[in-house]
């Protein structure tokens, strides 16, 4: 029976499909951008300047600083860029750390924003920015931040490197597996997460084969996306607590994280999640969508323990203590054994008993 429910939607316009970067300079105008800052990584500077040949008459420059989890001083290095320049709009092209960079531009300034993302992180759809000032990170919610406009563009994912492929996409998985079970889940968004999650689970693979399978990548991007819409509009549980809390205490890589810890939270709230459970079921083709998780970590040669990103073994004791600390809703009550228990195995990689 459907449960009375209520969904707000994700008003960002989204373009999809391959080729659809030569429509950029069209969605800018339609953003009413005449004088558009272009973010990447340093990395993807050679990506964003073929962009920039694209966006013709209406770049007023390239800002090729964003880094990981969005450190205040690059945002005000790239704003003081953005008033030299007198740019009047923001166009990133990069994964979630160069999102992250056009969203705390546009909370400062609320210029619009069009993102082209290359990975399969989803923070295009969302609302969230989060921030770091030192060693501290905060995180926001904020309307001026969502990016008006995305353009998903799979050949831009075609160079995205056959192991980030992976983790990446994993990371989009955790989204909408939470949103499965999120306290304000709804009959739509479950439909979503699990085509995303399928979507994802049958392309990942194929991806570390041949990453340069434009089926699967298109499979990938499509899925990213409907797990994208998931974080976007559903709430977030234990899972999304523990890498919050993991990422931050002992600086671990951000999606190969989720990768390791999602099939043990997951694992955690099984038995108070059954409609979830059978959702996943059917979209992974398993009678044990934990183990599946694991192995779909495995299969795209993810790392699936902590420990060798890092993280010392007397940080389990203390990622117990900061994530009860400021408890979470989660659907089952948060157990110290329990929690210690998942994070102990994220941490030794060990693969969830059924
Ligand atoms: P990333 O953006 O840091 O990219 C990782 C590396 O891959 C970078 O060097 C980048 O230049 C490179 N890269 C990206 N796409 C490429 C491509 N197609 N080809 C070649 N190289 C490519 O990684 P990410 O996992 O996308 O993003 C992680 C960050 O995003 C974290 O800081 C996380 O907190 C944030 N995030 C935020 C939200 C949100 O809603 N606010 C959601 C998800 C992730």
């Amino acid at each position: 029976m459907i449960e009375p429910f209520v969904h707000v939607g994700v008003p960002s316009r989204v373009v999809f499909g391959r080729g659809t970067v030569s429509q950029a300079a069209a969605e800018a105008s339609r953003l009413g951008i005449t004088k558009a800052l272009v973010l990447s990584t340093p990395d993807q500077k050679g990506m964003a300047k073929g962009l920039a040949d694209r966006l013709d008459g209406v770049v007023a420059g390239l800002f090729p600083g964003a880094a990981m989890h969005t450190p205040v001083g690059v945002t005000e290095r790239a704003l003081t860029e953005m008033r030299t320049l007198g740019a009047d709009g923001l166009v990133s092209i990069g994964g979630g750390s160069t999102t992250g960079l056009g969203k705390a531009l546009a909370l400062r300034t609320d210029a619009p924003q069009l993102v082209l993302p290359t990975t399969y992180a989803g923070s295009e759809m969302t609302d969230i920015l989060g921030q770091t000032e030192g060693t501290e990170k905060t995180t926001l919610r904020d309307p001026r931040v969502r990016p008006e406009a995305v353009i998903y563009d799979v050949d831009l994912t075609l160079s995205l490197p056959a192991a980030l492929s992976g983790t990446s996409g994993i990371n989009a998985v955790a989204h909408a597996v939470e949103a499965l079970y999120a306290q304000n889940a709804n009959p739509l968004l479950c439909v979503v997460a699990t085509e995303g999650i399928a979507a994802l689970h049958r392309s990942l693979p194929r991806i570390t084969e041949a990453p340069d399978d434009v089926e699967a990548r298109t499979d990938a991007l499509y899925g990213a996306w409907l797990c994208a819409v998931c974080l976007a509009s559903a709430g977030t549980a234990l899972h999304h607590k523990l890498c919050h809390v993991l990422g931050g205490s002992f600086a671990l890589p951000h999606a190969q994280t989720h990768t390791a810890v999602l099939p043990h939270a997951l694992a955690y709230n099984a038995p108070a999640v059954s409609d979830a459970i059978k959702r996943l079921q059917g979209a992974m083709n398993t009678d044990d969508p934990a183990a599946a998780l694991f192995d779909l970590g495995i299969s795209v040669g993810a790392n699936m323990a902590l420990r060798d990103f890092g993280m010392p073994e007397d940080g389990i004791d203390q990622a117990v203590e900061s994530t009860l600390r400021n408890p979470y809703w989660n659907p089952r009550p948060l157990e110290r054994e329990g929690i210690r228990q998942v994070i102990a195995a994220a941490w030794s990689g060990q693969r969830p008993e059924a």
